[in-house]
């Protein structure tokens, strides 16, 4: 995904840094050095790219850092909270806003070919289904019949209602008789879909300005397609100064290898990524929360939302005693089967290991094997199968014993294989770790 290949570039640069003792002056200015040259490659402004390091830079030379026994921990702590700022701030994940008088109107605008109709129709789904709103969907798409249609369609799959289509009206007639079905039949929000453009140009922004100063929408939200890198962030300029927008909705971060237009978008705008879109089915729709992907950018995983919430969650003394285990390498099955408790009490399997760092090639072969709870739960199930020993040495289960633990655990032996392939990728990956010097970044994660 678009993060994704942003981290990993990154993990390049912590990779480097791990190992050392305390970080002076000049490893955060090679740091940073780094850092520029990935945050450049992967599309973002070069002033955000200098804000970012500038504040990085600020922030993490002087005695704090120097001083700590914890540099790998705390750089990554650093241009995570820089990050986060730059995507907005903790508090972004807001969504849509819905506070104002029913029937609320939202705008939706973008280019043509942004994902703007398709990204209406995930709203009106997500809107229905999630807070149980009555919707209305109408496309202002005077231009292109076909673009009426396909929001017709959208509907009818969102389980929504679109306006019917009366050919001769305008944009503006239409968005009236919108909002005036919408009063009269009680519908809590609608959806406006504009008719979008190749490129940018006056007659789209003027048909824009007229509805949205007619209708006064109570979000306008402006579509933007993240392959399209800088473009985009220039797209997003140009509506915001003409139109104005209260947020941007990212769509195509599944096919896209370029997570700086996140960045750049919300600098050059001010205004707030809302959603992502990730895909062409309808409920691909994500809410965008800039802590998390700030974690993905980086490619250490969220070590900053692990810390925060195995602090709510994790028993201390287990995991104190848990960390001390995992660093001389004596993890065993049985502390899996406990992390596997605490991780059901975190939430999702995927989303924990997405925060643990280095596991990110591991959780994609994880995520093929479909993990989720009920997974977890059956892993926890299977080693209850085993004998104490076995759990303690997992190179004694033989074909036999693998039967019986199937049994008895109501699995299939490729499960309990399964398992024991997981476990195993575990205990390297912990070793690799252990070597890369990254015992302070662990214990401090953990404790
Ligand atoms: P519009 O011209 O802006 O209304 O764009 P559409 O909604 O018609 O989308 C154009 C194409 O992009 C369609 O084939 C959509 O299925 C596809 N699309 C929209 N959003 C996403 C997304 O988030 N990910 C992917 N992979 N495809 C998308």
């Amino acid at each position: 995904t678009v993060f994704e290949a942003l981290g990993s570039k990154l993990q390049g640069v912590f990779d480097r840094l791990r190992g050392r003792g305390a970080l002076s002056e000049a490893d955060v200015n090679d740091a940073l050095r780094e850092v520029r040259v990935a945050l450049l490659e992967a599309d973002v402004a070069l002033p955000v790219v200098k804000d970012i390091t500038a504040k990085v830079r600020e922030r993490a030379v002087g005695q704090e850092v120097i001083r700590s026994i914890q540099p790998g921990q705390m750089v990554v702590k650093i241009v995570h909270d820089a990050l986060v700022d730059a995507l907005g701030g903790k508090d972004a994940a807001k969504g849509i806003d819905l506070a104002a008088a029913s029937p609320v109107p939202i705008l939706m605008v973008g280019l043509q070919g942004s994902g703007k109709t398709t990204t209406s129709g995930k709203i009106a789904l997500r809107l229905r289904g999630r807070e149980r709103k009555k919707v209305l969907l109408a496309s202002l798409d005077v231009h292109r019949p076909a673009a009426q249609l396909q929001l017709e369609t959208l509907a009818r799959q969102a389980e929504v209602t679109s306006l019917p289509i009366i050919a001769g009206q305008t944009p503006l007639q239409i968005a009236q008789r919108a909002m005036e079905t919408a009063r009269g039949e009680l519908y809590d929000v609608v959806i406006l879909d504009t008719a979008g453009r190749l490129a940018i140009d006056d007659a789209l922004m003027d048909e824009v300005a007229a509805v949205k100063a007619a209708v006064k929408p109570h979000e306008t939200l402006l579509v933007v397609d993240a392959m399209t890198g800088q473009d985009a962030v220039n797209t997003a300029r140009a509506f915001n100064e003409k139109v104005g927008v209260t947020g941007i909705v990212m769509t195509r971060v599944d096919g896209d290898a370029r997570g700086g237009a996140a960045l750049s978008m919300r600098a050059v705008t001010g205004a707030p990524i809302k959603l992502l879109g990730a895909g062409e089915k309808l409920d691909a729709l994500e809410d965008f929360h800039p802590d998390r992907i700030a974690g993905r950018i980086l490619g250490m995983g969220d070590i900053v939302s692990l810390v925060e919430r195995a602090a709510e969650t994790i028993d201390q003394a287990e995991a104190e005693k848990l960390a001390a285990r995992m660093q001389k390498g004596q993890f065993s099955l049985e502390d899996y089967a406990s992390q596997l408790k605490q991780i059901g009490k975190m939430g999702s399997l995927s989303g924990m290991l997405g925060m643990l760092p280095g596991i990110g090639k591991l959780k994609s072969q994880l995520e093929g094997a479909n993990l989720d709870q009920t997974i977890l739960k059956k892993q926890a199930a299977i080693i209850s199968s085993m004998t104490v020993k076995e759990r303690r040495n997992p190179d004694l289960i033989k074909a036999s014993r693998k039967r019986r633990i199937a049994a008895g655990s109501g699995s299939s032996v490729q499960e309990v294989n399964r398992l024991l392939k997981q476990f195993e990728d575990m205990r390297d990956m912990m070793k690799r770790m252990n070597k890369m010097g990254q015992k302070g970044l662990m214990r401090g994660g953990l404790a």
